[in-house]
């Protein structure tokens, strides 16, 4: 079994950054710059936010986090949101979620101009991607697909399952696996599927996100398969510092004893995501500046 190491392979993408915004800044361009809008005070929000300026910070961006407060109201937002539209010292930016309950999110989404969509949320990104044209490709399938390739993993007419059909992870993933270069077999499975392990049974690969923890049962895949896991659950947990521990949507311990491939929780598919946002913003600095 070989361990899909994120956390290595990620480094390595944010490596190859590093070196071209050294390029950048050797030729007297301004470095490219992500921005953040953080509503309220969600923990896991927060942490994932500073996670991303931590890797900003890692492959020489600068980034700027706005915060607002949890009750902030929809014309707010959405004024922030033209802000950083017009602002030309920002080149991408994204608006974390989830949002409060009384925000609605379609809408904040839309607001965003897709040349600066980093999360390639925008139906505009979206639809680009759907018909194989150039595109911002949200950051965790492009994540999936960045580790699928650094260790050779076949998808040529493979047989793949997704578990989860999110507008963020599962669709988007089973869209691109279909396409060229991957021509995969796509098999997109959601709460409503029937006989669920009797497709996973089949599958060379299996994409689990759908957040439900040690979901994927060591009973539920082919021996030799290659497993992608996307699940973040926190599980309080008094024995750790943080008072929680955060579980995958895979059985980890017994499902890495049948198969030939798979990501651990967390240091799988988490930091791939990251280093995929940095990646997604020089794509929209270059462009702007049409920089090969
Ligand atoms: P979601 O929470 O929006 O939707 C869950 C999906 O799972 C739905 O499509 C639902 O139909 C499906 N589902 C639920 N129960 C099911 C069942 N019993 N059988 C089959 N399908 C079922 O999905 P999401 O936003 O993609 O999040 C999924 C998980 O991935 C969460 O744990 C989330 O925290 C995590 N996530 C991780 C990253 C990362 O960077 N690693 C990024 C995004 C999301």
């Amino acid at each position: 079994m070989i361990l899909l190491d994120g956390k290595k392979t990620s480094l390595l993408v944010q490596e190859t950054i590093a070196k071209e915004v050294n390029i950048l800044k050797k030729k007297g361009y301004r470095v490219p710059h992500l921005a953040a809008i953080l509503v309220g005070d969600n923990g896991a929000s927060m942490t994932y936010v500073n996670n991303k300026v931590t890797a900003c910070q890692k492959v020489g961006f600068t980034s700027s986090v706005l915060e607002m407060p949890k009750n902030i109201s929809q014309e707010e937002l959405l004024k922030q949101i033209h802000r950083l539209n017009e602002d030309d010292s920002v080149d991408g930016f994204i608006v974390q979620l989830p949002l409060p309950k009384h925000i609605h999110e379609q809408e904040i989404l839309l607001a965003i101009n897709p040349d600066k969509d980093a999360d390639g949320f925008h139906p505009t990104n979206f639809g680009r991607m759907a018909l194989g044209l150039k595109s911002f490709i949200p950051a965790t399938p492009y994540g999936i697909l960045e580790l699928l390739n650094q260790y050779h993993i076949p998808t040529d007419g493979k047989d793949v399952v997704i578990i989860g059909r999110s507008d963020i992870v599962g669709r988007p993933i089973s869209i691109l696996l279909s396409q060229k270069p991957w021509n995969a077999t796509v098999t997109l499975t959601h709460s409503h599927t029937q006989n669920l392990s009797e497709l996973t049974k089949k599958a060379d690969i299996i994409i689990a996100a759908l957040g439900i923890p040690k979901f994927l049962k060591a009973d539920m895949v082919k021996e030799g398969a290659a497993i992608i896991d996307v699940g973040i659950t926190r599980i309080a947990d008094t024995t750790t510092k943080k008072g929680f521990r955060i579980v995958g949507d895979v059985d980890f311990e017994y499902v890495k004893e049948k198969v030939s491939y798979i990501t651990p929780v967390p240091g799988g598919v988490g930091p791939m995501t990251i280093a995929m946002l940095m990646k997604n913003t020089l794509n929209a600095y270059k462009r702007k500046y049409k920089i090969q």
